[in-house]
């Protein structure tokens, strides 16, 4: 039997182990893909602290995966072996229940997240369900394109679907793993690109990224600062503390959005100042594959690139170590090295 190294989670809160498991068979209406790379995301940790209920352990987390297809199960005729392809958080979706018949297949009822409700990228192979493919705009994968399977993803639709229009002032919270391919986004957009970061450091690389105007948010007030230049029409916040989001609120244009795309606990904010400027606070999930198909084709196009840190696979705790410290710069990506 033909067995595949992965990289899984035994119980909530244990340490990584390598085992040698058989190469999965793909099933009806799914793929089996050979893995080259696998992306390091925060959210992993969900299935390593187990911070959701009824995961299945032993599980392999990974879902900003890429590679190529290597078998199609029954009744697959879209995709082929061969095909390189993407698979993000968005796991794939059932068609049938009410958010799905609504078009909304993000919040499917029975929707599936890779790497939790089913075993991941952290592995040589992987099976999943076509409706959780992206295709790649060639054919070949690039290790260097896997944190656009979520943090790419989520930043592009999440601009992309906002109320900004280009020429307008769009501001990006934070210059990190996620803020630093937003503002690539924002500005290859065609949007008037603030970066927001704390210490005057960051700057040479915001404009580097493409950002316009750079604030460091220790030395002046960033809504203060944003107010100057008329507000934003959207300010995406790709940071996880709360308090650096309220922050910002005030900084906001007349029917402006602060977009929250960083998972903060809770943050305060002005229902005074959100009402007399028409404003609003809007969540932004990532999206599903067809989206994250777009994402991989305009950053082609327009030549976003993810700034990693790369480790084999054999070095995934020390990987996922690195991006919990939040000191990688930017994101943290697993290649199979075969
Ligand atoms: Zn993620
Ligand atoms: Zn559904």
């Amino acid at each position: 039997m033909k067995t595949m190294r992965v990289v899984q989670v035994p119980r909530p809160k244990a340490p990584f182990e390598i085992v040698e498991r058989p190469v999965p068979e793909p099933g009806p209406g799914s793929v089996r893909i050979k893995v080259q790379a696998c992306g390091v995301c925060h959210s992993d940790s969900i299935t390593k602290e187990g911070l959701f209920p009824n995961i299945q352990y032993p599980r392999v987390p990974g879902h900003e995966v890429v590679g190529t297809i290597d078998a199609v199960g029954a009744g697959v005729t879209r995709w082929q072996p061969g095909q390189a392809v993407g698979v993000g958080w968005h796991g794939g979706y059932c068609g049938q229940c009410d958010p799905c018949r609504r078009g909304d297949f993000f919040a499917c009822q029975t929707g599936q997240v890779t790497g939790i409700s089913f075993d991941g990228g952290y592995a040589e192979y992987l099976v999943v369900p076509t409706s959780a493919l992206a295709r790649f705009p060639t054919d070949t994968a690039a290790v260097e394109t896997a944190p656009l399977m979520c943090a790419g993803i989520t930043t592009f639709n999440a601009l992309r679907n906002s109320s900004a229009r280009p020429g307008e002032v769009v501001a990006i919270l934070g210059i990190g793993g996620l803020g630093h391919l937003a503002v690539q986004f924002a500005a290859k957009m065609g949007f008037q690109t603030v970066a927001i970061a704390r210490g005057q450091d960051k700057e040479p690389l915001a404009r580097q990224l493409g950002a316009s105007i750079y604030i460091d948010s220790q030395a002046q007030d960033p809504a203060a600062e944003l107010l100057k230049l008329g507000g934003a029409k959207v300010i995406v916040a790709t940071v996880t503390n709360g308090a650096a989001m309220s922050a910002v609120q005030g900084g906001l244009a007349v029917n402006g959005t602060l977009l929250l795309i960083g998972a903060a606990e809770s943050m305060e904010v002005s229902p005074l100042r959100l009402l007399t400027g028409r404003q609003s606070v809007k969540g932004w999930y990532s999206g599903t594959s067809i989206d994250t198909q777009d994402t991989l084709a305009f950053s082609a196009r327009m030549g976003v690139r993810s700034m990693n840190e790369i480790y084999p696979l054999e070095r995934a705790a020390e990987a996922y170590d690195r991006m919990i410290s939040g000191k990688a710069r930017f994101r943290v990506v697993l290649t199979m090295g075969s």
